[in-house]
């Protein structure tokens, strides 16, 4: 018999996206990809690769994308490490934190994979829910004083930010560790980056996989203060970011200016379509990131889900309290977002 530990064989894992194949004909607005490529940089560097940066190992401290990420942040290098995607950094700060006995606090409803990596770490869960606004909870969540503590913002599934001063709050007023995760940060107004440098508390999670378009890279970055990286570079594999990942990785954020034309080109694309959205009656959430959540009118979202998916154009469904009433569509291109309301006003009369 294989014998898991309990917990393990209790859980059902995280479930991903839908990926369909490579050429298929299909309008895909449920993974939170970004339509547009990767910065001319980036392929530049990927055409000119040397076999002999494959031959070898990486650099374990990924210095190259970590001094240039940095330089963007504002921060000291040591105050930046480099993971296989920012889920790679959440599952380090489950596994540096949380084992039986311990607790983890979010808000709900948020992104799910917290949960998973709670499950694989037999942790406690403290759930606090945001209202219907979507405001942070902050009172629940200093009431519930976990080990280690998730905020999303903008937040996955509903798009909105947590406001910057009940982050501080929290940061404040917690005394274990606050995790902000900010995949989508590079859509939104304001983001929360500035409260590392106040509280050794605080690790800030950044992406390549939305704002910079290379999702398939996986690279992403945790900002905090020495302190708390090094608990979390002890507990790494020794080479989680790959040769190819460390220098595309660094083309691409050397070239800001290729990364904000497509992130302002999808900020107006979210505004045209929140409006369609709207004039055709759903009702949705201020999005700050590159997806919309929208509730339809009479609230059947498993039916459009499944309709829209019958017609060739994939969204994001969960059916899960609080969000089985809602889908959730990434903003893609023009002509992607058409498509989608092309085969809605087939569905919404
Ligand atoms: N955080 C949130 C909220 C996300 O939605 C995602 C993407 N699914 C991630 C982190 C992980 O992004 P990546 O591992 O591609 O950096």
């Amino acid at each position: 018999m294989i014998n898991f530990r309990d917990n393990v064989k209790k859980m059902d894992g995280y479930q991903p996206g839908e990926q369909p194949p490579p050429g298929s004909k299909v309008v895909k607005l449920n993974t939170n990809e970004n339509p547009y490529p990767p910065s001319p940089q980036v392929m530049k560097t990927l055409r000119e690769f040397d076999g002999e940066w494959l031959r070898r190992y990486p650099d374990p401290t990924a210095f190259m994308v970590r001094e240039v990420a940095a330089k963007i942040y504002g921060v000291p290098a040591d105050w930046v490490m480099a993971a296989n995607g920012s889920d790679e950094m959440l599952a380090l700060l489950a596994r540096a934190f949380l084992e039986p006995g311990r607790k983890i606090a979010y808000p709900m409803p948020t992104y799910s994979l917290y949960i998973t990596l709670a499950e694989m770490q037999a942790a406690a869960t403290a759930e606090v829910p945001y209202d219907e606004d979507y405001n942070l909870p902050v009172e629940g969540l200093l009431a519930a004083q976990a080990d280690l503590t998730f905020v999303c913002t903008p937040n996955n599934p509903s798009a909105t930010v947590a406001a910057t001063k009940d982050l501080e709050r929290l940061a404040a007023g917690l005394k274990g560790v606050l995790v902000v995760d900010e995949a989508y940060t590079d859509f939104a107004d304001e983001n929360a980056l500035s409260i590392v440098s106040r509280y050794e508390n605080v690790i800030v999670l950044r992406t390549l996989s939305k704002g910079y378009s290379l999702a398939g890279l996986r690279l992403g970055f945790g900002v905090a203060q020495p302190a708390l990286l090094e608990g979390l570079i002890k507990i790494k594999d020794s080479y989680n970011v790959d040769s190819v990942a460390l220098r595309l990785g660094a083309a691409a954020v050397n070239d800001q200016a290729w990364m904000r034309t497509n992130v302002e080109k999808i900020r107006a694309s979210r505004a045209k379509l929140a409006k369609a959205l709207e004039q055709m009656k759903f009702k949705l959430w201020p999005s700050q990131a590159n997806f919309i959540m929208a509730r339809p009118p009479g609230g059947d979202a498993r039916y459009l889900y499944l309709e829209l998916r019958e017609m060739g154009v994939l969204v994001r469904y969960w059916d899960r309290p609080r969000v089985d009433d809602k889908i959730r569509i990434t903003v893609g291109t023009e002509e992607e977002n058409q498509g989608l309301l092309d085969a809605l006003k087939k569905l919404i009369l």
